[in-house]
This record gives structure tokens, sequence and C-alpha cells, in this order.
């Protein structure tokens, strides 16, 4: 298997200039080239402001601005041999024939031998691209089709030629996941592979539907929405997402391409509504709006398209009985007696029927289409998790009774479910009718499987003790929404004592789609208001003591997060020897937010990492104020390389691309630190003291002054100024790791009994924004 070194993407347009940024955050060089640029002394002028484009789009292709450094653009009328060392060619131009085969002929001119190509295209089949290609061309060619926005889109669906190289595949399949962190699917050559053939059925029946018993397109979102774990975009906020305009193309190049008798050709009617919208501009979020637009003249109103008369109306909040209050039980909403759950079953399975259908067709394999929709459509469930929900008899029954053709897997499955769990393993039923091992790809471990086949080590409520093999023990969190609570601090400390004793290091590490929101605010405003100020108090000095057990632990400890570790969370991850960081870990001590400061050791561990890794003009002021700057305006990272920028992880920390390698890679880490590991020497510091904190508090005065901070603002950063700047001390005299401590703790109870404090933290938990008071 060659390696990947160097990669080209041709076509710098929506998709091929993201995925070069993609490339770039694996730090990997990529040359993006797209056509020559008319009436411009700048002939590469398209590629160049594709890259510009790039730095200032939101949400980031680029995990770092940095990584820009990695592309280089260029003009395939000047700049084709870029391509010649290149290891990978990846084409994103226009979705047209002809213009992709004349590039295949000016890219294998030039091409070194064995470099791979591929085509990003979501249409045309790969035996209709390498037509009238050379041989030695199809052996190097397959489709790589990327999900828009490539680089928070999970999926990438492979699909191989008859003649495309085992090893080319194979070549591209282990750099996508591990360097681009992608979960690779394998299609066979067919319409629209497996998500788009599935979703756009979906969809397009979803309009279908509603149109026929004319439903609020609030009551559509709502119904195929959280009930069935699907994103609250639901159906007609996709659409505005994906755009409008998009729809139709899609459909006719999906219509054209299938057999006559696939049942996309029923739902795939005209709709004259829409294209009335998308004639008067109506393409979607990116247009002036779509199925639901703000009413710019009636006060930034949001609107939503009446169905029944075409016309905008205020958006009104849906009344769907069939869906319990707040709760999402899917079996009531589809066996309701109303148009609700009449058009809930029509649309689900209906859907979940095309699904099976595509078994055998788009591919062999039932868990494939699964992790297709879930991460290419962000549902949470898989079809075949769904109909293992209702059951296939069941499905089957209604199917039947709608006169609706049951696919060839439902019958196989003889009413026995899709999934199942047999001595540990995870099994799925295949095409022959039997149960097959769920394979990860190699080197995964996921703590989903271990607890599938052993029981924790230590376990409370909120958080759990695994063993997860070689003497490496790993701490879950389980709490709602991992926040940190004092059960989690009690398993902490009792998980350091066994660990300790019984492993060589721990891993804190959970599958949660965030590694934890920080402290459990609900819990502090419980206490505040029945006024337990000592139940405060004694929860902050046993968080600050077990992080500082963790961190002067006999032992390694690597933290491994994903997704947001906010407050607490940050801090948790500060005492760690090491991190491994999933790439899209968003972290920061955001409590200035909720009237507080950092009180579990936060603002030491940061004033540590600035003063020792902060590359700034000598003597304190600057690593004072540098953090003060991150903490006082709660900066999170936008990725795990903005992390590192931050200093919230270390220039020695790791990251990991793919999420499913992260407990892998974590685990690796912390037993490569076991031999000789001596935890950390305790530190002390030499700070100014007051004349440190007056500077500071001066900055935040013109701040409010220009009415950029606002008056409880001050408040709480004149508390974070007298920490940071180390109380009443002077230069001369070291400040250690405890008295810091103590700081952190006076202010924090301080605060937390502040009226603006509780309001802060009120306002968050009822809103889920920061109140500006
Ligand atoms: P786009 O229109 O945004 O960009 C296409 C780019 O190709 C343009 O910048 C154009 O100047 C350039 N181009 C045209 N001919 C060229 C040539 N001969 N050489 C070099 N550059 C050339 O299109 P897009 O949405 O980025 O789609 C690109 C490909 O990706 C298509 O095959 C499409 O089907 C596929 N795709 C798109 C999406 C999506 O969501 N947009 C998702 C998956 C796959």
């Amino acid at each position: 298997m060659t390696d990947i070194k160097k990669v080209a993407v041709i076509g710098a347009g929506v998709m091929g200039a993201s995925i070069a940024a993609h490339v770039a955050n694996a730090g990997v060089p990529v040359v993006l080239l797209d056509i020559v640029a008319k009436d411009n002394p700048n002939r590469s002028a398209i590629a160049e402001g594709a890259l510009t484009k790039l730095l200032k789009a939101d949400p980031a292709p680029f995990m770092s601005k940095a990584a820009a450094k990695f592309v280089t653009t260029g003009n395939i009328g000047d700049n084709l041999d870029l391509l010649a060392d290149c290891d990978w060619i990846i084409e994103a131009v226009v979705e047209r024939l002809d213009i992709k085969q004349n590039l295949y002929a000016a890219v294998e001119a030039i091409r070194k031998p064995g470099s791979i190509v591929s085509s990003n295209t979501s249409t045309i089949p790969l035996k209709a691209l390498v037509k009238g290609m050379p041989a030695r061309f199809s052996k190097d060619f397959i489709i790589t089709h990327f999900f828009n926005p490539p680089r928070y889109m999970r999926l990438l669906e492979v699909v191989g030629g008859e003649n495309s190289r085992a090893d080319a595949i194979e070549t591209v399949t282990r750099f996508a996941d591990v360097m681009l962190g992608k979960s690779v699917i394998f299609c066979k050559d067919r319409p629209g592979f497996i998500a788009n053939r599935l979703g756009v059925f979906w969809l397009q029946t979803a309009v279908v539907e509603a149109l026929d018993l004319a439903l609020d397109i609030e009551e559509v979102d709502a119904i195929i929405g959280k009930p069935m774990g699907i994103p609250k975009t639901g159906v007609f906020g996709l659409i505005d997402l994906v755009g409008l305009d998009l729809m139709p193309h899609i459909n006719a190049s999906l219509s054209a391409a299938l057999p006559k008798d696939d049942p996309f050709h029923v739902v795939n009617q005209p709709m004259p509504l829409v294209e009335k919208l998308i004639a008067e501009g109506y393409t979607g979020r990116k247009g002036k709006g779509g199925f639901y637009r703000i009413n710019r003249e009636q006060g930034k109103q949001k609107e939503a398209l009446d169905l029944k008369t075409g016309t905008f109306r205020p958006v009104r909040k849906p009344v769907v009985e069939a869906i319990e209050q707040g709760g999402s039980k899917l079996d009531r909403l589809l066996a309701h007696e109303s148009v609700h759950g009449r058009y809930a079953w029509q649309v689900l399975s209906r859907t979940l029927a095309y699904a099976a259908a595509l078994v055998g067709d788009a591919t062999d394999d039932v868990a494939a289409i699964d992790e297709a929709m879930r991460l290419g459509y962000n549902w949470k469930y898989g079809p075949f998790q769904l109909i293992d929900q209702i059951g296939v008899e069941a499905l089957v029954t209604g199917l039947n009774a709608s006169k609706f053709p049951i696919p060839a897997i439902l019958r196989i499955a003889e009413g026995r479910p899709f999934y199942r769990v047999e001595d540990g393993r995870r099994q799925v039923l295949g095409l022959d009718g039997t149960y097959h091992d769920l394979l990860r790809p190699e080197g995964v471990i996921m703590l989903e499987d271990i607890k599938l086949k052993s029981k924790p080590v230590l376990k409370n409520s909120s958080a759990a003790l695994w063993d997860i093999g070689d003497g490496v023990a790993c701490f879950e969190f389980t709490s709602k929404m991992n926040a940190l609570d004092p059960d989690i601090i009690d398993l902490l400390m009792r998980s350091i004592h066994l660990v300790a004793k019984d492993f060589k290091a721990l891993v804190i590490y959970n599958e949660g789609s965030n590694f934890s929101v920080g402290a459990n605010l609900g819990l502090a405003l419980f206490a505040a208001n029945i006024a337990a100020w000592k139940d405060i108090e004694n929860l902050i000095l046993q968080g600050q003591t077990a992080y500082g057990m963790l961190k002067y632990a006999p032992f390694p400890v690597v933290g491994a997060p994903a997704g947001m570790a906010l407050g607490g969370g940050c801090e948790i991850l500060l005492h760690c020897d090491a991190i491994q960081a999933h790439a899209e870990t968003y972290t920061g001590l955001v409590e200035v937010g909720v009237g507080l400061i950092p009180g579990w050791g936060g603002n030491k561990e940061m004033l540590q990492r600035w003063f020792t890794l902060g590359r700034l003009p000598k003597g304190p002021m600057p690593a004072i104020s540098k953090v003060f700057e991150i903490i006082s305006t709660a900066t999170v990272s936008k990725s795990a390389a903005e992390a590192k920028e931050l200093l919230f992880l270390r220039p020695t920390d790791a990251i990991t691309m793919n999420r499913y390698r992260l407990l892998a890679d974590a685990k690796a880490k912390a037993l490569a630190l076991v031999p000789d590991y001596k935890p950390p020497e305790s530190v002390t510091f030499n700070l100014p003291g007051p004349s440190a904190a007056t500077a500071l508090k001066m900055a935040v005065d013109s701040f409010f002054r220009l009415g950029k901070a606002t008056a409880y603002d001050v408040v709480v950063s004149s508390a974070l100024a007298d920490v940071l700047s180390g109380g009443d001390t002077d230069i001369t005299v070291p400040t250690d790791e405890k008295t810091l401590l103590t700081f952190e703790r006076e202010a924090f109870s301080k605060l937390a009994r502040q009226p603006g404090t509780l309001a802060r933290i009120e306002h968050m938990l009822t809103t889920g924004k920061p109140l500006r008071n």
C-alpha cells in the first residue's frame, strides 16, 4: 500500500475548496486548481479567491487558519505540472461528464504511475467516467463522494470500478479514515450511492405526503424530527439548508439514472409550489429564505410557507398531540389515530422500505446503510435501527396493508431484528439470512463494545471506571450531558486510589456527543437558592482536591476529549499529563458567562502554561494578561488545533482525526508514558500582586466605558484579576499552587453569593444563553 503524502484537488468550488482545506487540516500538502480566470491578469484568481473565501467561511473549513499554508493554488492552464508528484488527485469540478473526461485526459498525461485519481461526482456512474480512458487510468480510478461540509460531515462514500486496483481503494480508505477522520462506506456503482439515494427519496416522500395532507411545515418538521432521531431541521428546514434550487437537479439526475420500476419515480412528482418559490428567489438559507424566511419588513419575524395557500405567515408552534410532551416515543406517534400519526407512518414506513430495497442493490451491507444515514444525514438511528424499534413484523404488516412491495431483506429477516448482541459481540443480519459480527476497522477500540463484554470496575449514578485492557483504566462521565457533579468528583477520587493499586495508567474519555458541558449548574443554583453555601464551597474544595490528586497521581493520566469540554470539563483536562484530543474538540473556561471564575484549578494551570509554554515577551505581565483575556472573554477553541494555540492543549498533546480512533490512540499514549513515569513537580509562581490587578481592571473599565463590557462583567473580571495577579503578594515572594487555589476558591465563593451571578446562572439554565447583566 502506497502512502499518501501529497494531494491535489481540481475544482475549487463549494466542495473542492473545502476538501482541500480538510486535507490541509491533516497537515498534508495539497494543490488546489481551478480553470484559468477570464479577463483577469491573475490567471489563478479563481483558486486563490476560493482560498481567501475559505479563511472567512463560517462554519470554518480550516481547523486553524495556520493550516492554509499547506494549500498551493493554481490554474489548470499553467500549473498542471503541480500534479506530477501527487499521490491522490481528487476531481471536484462541475457535474458534467464531458468536462470531467477532458480533465482526466489532461491529468493522465502528467500524473505519476500508481497515483490515485478519484471523482467527487454525486451522480455520474464510474463506468461512464472511465469510458474511453486507458486501462492504466481505470485501474487507478475510484469515486470518493464527500459530504458537505467536508470538515464536519464524517461520511465518505467510496465506489470502486470493475478494474479499480484493490490497493488503491485500500490506500484512500486508510488515509480518509486516519488522516481525514472519515467513516468510509463502500457502495456499488449505483445512482446516488447510498445516503443521497435514500435521503432524497425520504425528503421527496415527506414533501409529497405533506402537500397531500395539507399539513403545516412546522408540524412536519416536528414529526419527522426528534421522535425519529432526525435533526430538528426536519424536512423543510433541511431543504432550506441544502438549497431548494438543488433539489430539482438532484431529482432529475436520479430519475434519469434509476430503473423505471424504482419507487423513486412515484414520489418524484412535479411541484409547482416549489418551482414558484425558486423562480422568486426563495432558494433557501443562502437566498432570501425558502420554506421558512425572516421577514425584515416585519421586525425580523420568522415566517413559514403555508402549503395550502403558498403564502408566508408567522411561524406557529406546532400542536402535535401524537408526540408526547417533550417525549419522543416513536411507537405512540406511528400508531396515533390522527392525520399526524398517519403522516408519520406513511413517510417513515416508505422510507424504511426503500432503505431495505437498497440492500443487494446499492450495497449488500445493512450496517453500511445505517452508518451512511447516521453520518451523511446526522440521523441518530439508521433505518434498520428504526426498523428494529418498530419491529420487522409490524413494518411488513403495515406495508402489506398499503400494498407496498416487500423488499427481499425484510422477508429474509422473517420477523427477526437486524441487530443483536451475541456473547458480547454486536451482530447484524446479512442477505444470507444469518447474523455476522460487526467488525470495527483495525485498531479501533470503542467503550460501547467493551460495555457489552464487561462490567464497570467502579460505578455510581454519574460516572464509571472501566478496564480497557493492558493495565489501562478508563474513567467515563455518565451524567446528563456529562455535567460534572459531586458524584463524579467522588468516583474520580475512588478511581485514582484504585488505579494506583491495580492499573498502570488512566484515560479520561467517554462516548457522549460532548466530553463535558461543565459543572451541573442546576445543582449549583439549587444550592444557592437554599443558601447552602457550605455545600458549594465544599464542592469547590473537593473538585480542587480530586483534580490535584489526578495531576500528582503516581500513574500517567491521559484526557481524551471530543466535542465540548467546557468549564470544569476543560479544567480536568488541564490536570492530565497528556491529552489525546479529537480534532473537533471545543474547549474553554466559560465560567464568566455564569458570573463565576474557574474554581477547580483552571486559573492556576493556565497561568503555569502561559508562563512556561507561551511564546511571549519576558516578565509575568504578558502571560497574566493573556490568561486574563482568555478567561474573561470565555474563549472557546473551535477545534483541537485552536486549543493548542490557546494552550488549553500543550504543543506535545496529540490530535486524533477519526472519532472512532480516539480511545485507542489515548490508550496507546497512556501506555507510552508508563515506563519511567514520574508525576510532575509542584510549581510556584512569582506574581506581581495588586499593581497587576489594577492594570487589568483599568483595561476592563475602558471596555465598560466603550460599551464592550457590562457592569457585572466588571465585577467578575475584577475577581479574576485579583486571583491571576496573586492577591496581595509581591513579585519577590513565590506563590505556591495551594495558595492560588485558595484565592480561586475564595473568589468563586464570593461571586456565587452575588445576585448578578445567580441571575446569570438562572438565565443560562432557562435559555441556554449568557445573560449580559
Ligand atoms: P461548484 O460549481 O461549486 O464548483 C465547481 C468548480 O469547478 C468551479 O469552481 C469551476 O470553475 C470548476 N471547474 C469547472 N471546470 C473545470 C475544469 N475543467 N478544471 C478545473 N476546474 C473546473 O460545484 P460543487 O458543488 O463544488 O461540485 C463539484 C463536484 O462535487 C460535482 O461533481 C458535484 O456533483 C460533487 N458534489 C457536490 C456536493 C455539494 O453539496 N455541492 C456534494 C457532494 C458532491
